[in-house]
This record gives structure tokens, C-alpha cells and sequence, in this order.
């Protein structure tokens, strides 16, 4: 199975966490998951990341994501 990291999808760069997934819509998931864990174990760094993409105008955001997505298909593809 293939892998990204948390710090390539957005997450905080101190995170090496490889997040795995077969497409990307698995990767984005298993990601957001990853996430949503450390802010329940009350990981500052995950929830800044989090706060900083949500404190984005919305088009920023999408081009966030399209470029998370990309990420994504490269590791698919390598
Ligand atoms: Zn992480």
C-alpha cells in the first residue's frame, strides 16, 4: 500500500506519520482520521494545522485540497 505523509496533506511539518490508502479518497480519509486523532489525544500542533486551513478564504482551501489531492496521485503513481 502506498503512503503519503501527514506533513505533505497539510499537517503539521514536525508530523513523519505515513498515512496509507489505495486511492486518494482513502488517503484523505485515513488523514483526516490521523488527525482527528492526535486532537483528541490534545496534539496542539495537529489542531493549529486544522485551525489554519479552516481559517482559509474558500478558494484558498480548494486549492489546498487540489493540491493535496495531487500529493496524493504522485504517491499512487510512484
Ligand atoms: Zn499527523
Amino acid at each position: 500500500m502506498k503512503t503519503v505523509k501527514c506533513a505533505d496533506l497539510g499537517g503539521p511539518s514536525t508530523c513523519t506519520v505515513e498515512i496509507p490508502g489505495a486511492t486518494v479518497e482513502e488517503m484523505g480519509k485515513n488523514c483526516q482520521e490521523h488527525v482527528m486523532e492526535e486532537i483528541e489525544k490534545g496534539d496542539s500542533d495537529h489542531q493549529d494545522a486544522v485551525e489554519a486551513m479552516q481559517s482559509l478564504a474558500p478558494e484558498e482551501q480548494q486549492e489546498m485540497y487540489a493540491k493535496y489531492m495531487q500529493v496524493c496521485e504522485e504517491a499512487l503513481k510512484g
